[in-house]
């Protein structure tokens, strides 16, 4: 990185993607006008999806920003800014392979959020108000559908953010919002999320919850607000974790119609109330069952019956940037991986200091599923402790569904090295560990009776440990050849 890169701080979307302009092969930009319906995602998921994306996509392709977006000629939108962790490594200036350690640290220092006046405010440039009889969200937000068959326009990258109606303490996370008519949203909140439990007292006193939806804004924002419990416990504001990865407080402003705060240099807020007591069927007005393509790389169904946000006000920056994502692809495996990795590291370092080395929160599981741990066993009764760590990682983080161990010297980041472990450290019948019956993430299909006669019920499953590190005893026997160290640049110097 240069110096000049080094000293261009990164804020909020803007200045992101400035940081990203001067770093060959990170953003690429298109005047040919796009559909928001379907085209969009078409086109990205062959430039830069990655992660859990059907084939062919590309691996690690760049972000990019569409300029001409038909039917919406105020709005550009972008896609894929943290579709690869090398690019997430430079908007939160730190090594790729050490984020998890990153965003640990960060909960560690958290930095409660500042409320500024609106004045300060550049979300609010540009104020629509609902009650203004050509208000309509539909023709307002260049909101995409992802695939032709998806319930709707999806407002995929909203930061949402309320308050507990009795203690006031805030949640920010990103959730799944459809466009279900001029000023409705359906929101899907999978259970035990914290904003669900703010909406759930505040229906219970018959009221609605005010809710804040900000999009476009600094990366760090936007990967902290994915940290889950027991990391962050309900009442922790995960903004606090964007603040100490920054050094600074995250600002917030007022919103204009609701008594709920929303991030200051936001491109876009949207401000509504969770409405009590009233539901919606997901795709109401397309019918097609389905909802929109999720992490594990399917598409999600169609609830029949989630709560709806009432929109009282739409308020952007001047020349406004949507900032949205395709669902299954790298960029949720960075979001969801790196606050997933973590809450492992911070959870096993705790109960072991020093064994284990890092944690990749792999690409295959969307950044969930799957953890590949990388433990140092050091004496003779480390053997069984990187069993024990794996436990922990279930614990860290409830979603996991599998753990795979390696030793130290394998490279976690490079999956043919891990399956190299695989092949040559492993015996199935003595390395599996099975935990049947524990509940998982509800989007991994696998997870009904009709796929296994050990699930009782639709969305548990059987976690599993793939232990692929060397018995501490047999270790003289699983040397790597050693190559002879040489300082290559005298060959080629030129050589990276
Ligand atoms: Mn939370």
């Amino acid at each position: 990185m240069s110096k000049l890169m080094k000293e261009q701080k990164v804020h909020d979307l803007r200045s992101a993607l400035a940081l990203l302009e001067q770093i060959p092969g990170e953003l690429v930009s298109t005047d040919v006008s796009v559909n928001p319906t379907a085209e969009l995602s078409g086109v990205y998921r062959y430039v830069g999806a990655g992660g859990t994306c059907m084939r062919p996509t590309k691996k690690n392709g760049p972000a990019m920003m569409f300029n001409t977006v038909e039917g919406f000629p105020d709005f550009r939108v972008v896609i894929g800014l943290n579709g690869s962790r090398k690019r997430v490594g430079h908007l939160l200036n730190y090594p790729p392979e050490r984020l998890g350690f990153l965003l640990k640290d960060s909960v560690e220092k958290a930095i409660a959020p500042v409320v500024v006046d609106n004045e300060k405010a550049v979300c609010q440039e540009v104020v629509h108000l609902a009650s203004d009889p050509n208000f309509d969200l539909r023709t307002l937000l260049p909101a995409p559908t992802n695939t032709e068959e998806d319930a709707g326009p999806y407002i995929t990258m909203g930061l949402c953010y309320a308050s507990d109606p009795e203690t006031g303490e805030s949640d920010i996370t990103i959730h799944r919002l459809c466009v279900q008519s001029k000023d409705e949203l359906s929101m899907w909140l999978t259970p035990g999320r914290h904003i669900d439990a703010f909406r759930q007292k505040a229906e219970a006193a018959g009221k609605p919850l005010p809710i804040s939806i900000s999009i476009g804004v600094d990366p760090a924002i936007e990967v902290a607000a994915c940290f889950e419990p027991p990391t962050t416990p309900l009442g922790f504001d995960e903004l606090s974790i964007a603040g100490a990865i920054r050094g600074y407080p995250i600002e917030l402003t007022k919103c204009l119609t609701i008594n709920e705060r929303a991030i200051a240099h936001a491109e876009v807020v949207i401000e509504g109330e969770l409405l009590p007591n009233v539901r919606v069927r997901e795709d109401q007005n397309t019918d097609t069952g389905k909802a929109m393509p999720e992490f594990p790389g399917y598409t999600g169904e169609a609830k029949e019956s989630i709560p709806v946000i009432k929109v009282k006000a739409v308020t952007h920056r001047r020349n406004p940037i949507l900032r949205t994502t395709i669902g299954p692809g790298e960029e949720h495996v960075n979001m969801a991986g790196i606050p997933t990795e973590a809450s492992i590291l911070d959870m096993v370092e705790r109960a072991m200091p020093g064994r284990l080395v890092n944690v990749f929160a792999h690409t295959s599981g969307g950044g969930k599923l799957l953890a590949v741990m990388q433990f140092k066993k050091a004496v003779v009764v480390d053997e069984g402790r990187q069993r024990q760590a794996a436990l922990l990682a279930f614990s860290a983080f409830p979603e996991l569904k599998h753990v795979i161990l390696v030793d130290e010297d394998v490279d976690i980041f490079d999956t043919d090295d891990v399956l190299w472990a695989m092949q040559t450290r492993y015996q199935g019948d003595v390395s599996t560990v099975f935990i049947p019956g524990v509940r998982c993430h509800p989007l991994d299909p696998s997870q009904t009776p009709q796929f296994s006669p050990s699930i009782l019920e639709v969305g548990t499953s059987c976690k599993t440990i793939f232990d692929c590190t060397v018995p501490f005893s047999l270790k003289s026997h699983f040397e790597r050849s050693k190559f002879k160290e040489v300082d290559v640049k005298k060959f080629l110097p030129d050589f990276e």
